[in-house]
């Protein structure tokens, strides 16, 4: 049985005292006995305020993104040991607005996973096929690709640490959700591309989150799909009352 998981990106939202009030509804509003993983990302400014918030809270951080060095000259980025000596012990990587506005390549992602994984961080990593991609019938292939170059390197010990996360990069942000039988046939193929690779355990453990649109009135059919083990929710994450609904869904 696959622990459920709902995450939230904050993406670029939420100043410091925003952040504050939007942890504080959240601990008000998820109960603390509840059995589903729950992950909040927000900005690296209040990363590590947020850590300490949620210390004694059932609610676990993540960071959106990280350099792939220890550290150096490079002007504006964060590492993984950085973000470890703040507390936070996940990070999302590869999501389709960094491949996108920040030519993140698959090697690059592939990188950040291994530099993640050498501080036992766990990686929620993002992909999913464009618009065009799903219109000419290539995304199957596209998604194999990502998982393949993001990710088929690594040892079956370090599948511990990887959470996978599909989000068809048409549904984010626009409204438009991936139907729950688009979902669970993208979920499927994944699950099976990672068994052909690494065998029916690693396979069935993987946790693979679906994200693009989800609310609270779609999460709870999208989340019975057999291989969809909860979501990574975008804009619905930034107001309590719908973020714990979906949390409640899963
Ligand atoms: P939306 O839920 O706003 O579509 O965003 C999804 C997403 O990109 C989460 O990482």
């Amino acid at each position: 049985m696959r622990t459920k998981i709902v995450a939230g990106n904050w993406k670029m939202h939420k100043n410091a005292e925003e952040t504050e009030d939007l942890l504080n509804e959240l601990i008000d509003r998820i109960p603390g006995d509840t059995d589903v993983r729950v992950i909040v990302a927000p900005t690296f400014v209040n990363l590590a305020s947020a850590a300490d918030h949620l210390e004694f809270t059932p609610i676990e951080v993540a960071a959106q993104n990280m350099h792939q060095a220890e550290s150096g000259a490079y002007t504006g980025e964060i590492s993984a040991g950085m973000l470890k000596s703040v507390g936070v012990n996940i990070v999302i990587l590869g999501h389709s607005e960094r491949r996108s506005y920040f030519h993140e390549t698959d090697a690059t992602i592939a990188f950040k996973t291994d530099a993640a994984l050498q501080h036992d961080m766990e990686v929620i990593f993002c992909f999913g096929e464009e618009l065009k991609d799903r219109q000419s019938g290539n995304h199957f292939n596209i998604v194999e690709n990502q998982l393949r170059d993001g990710l088929f390197h690594l040892e079956e010990k370090d599948w511990e640490q990887i959470i996978l996360a599909y989000e068809p990069v048409w549904a984010i942000g626009t409204g438009e959700t991936a139907t729950p039988d688009q979902a669970q046939e993208m979920h499927a193929f994944i699950r099976e591309t990672v068994r052909q690779k690494y065998g029916s355990d690693i396979a069935e453990n993987v946790r693979i989150l679906y994200g693009g649109s989800v609310k609270p009135d779609n999460a709870r059919e999208i989340f019975s799909k057999p291989d969809v083990d909860g979501g990574l929710i975008g804009g619905a994450a930034l107001k309590a009352t719908d973020f714990a609904a979906i949390v409640a869904s899963a």
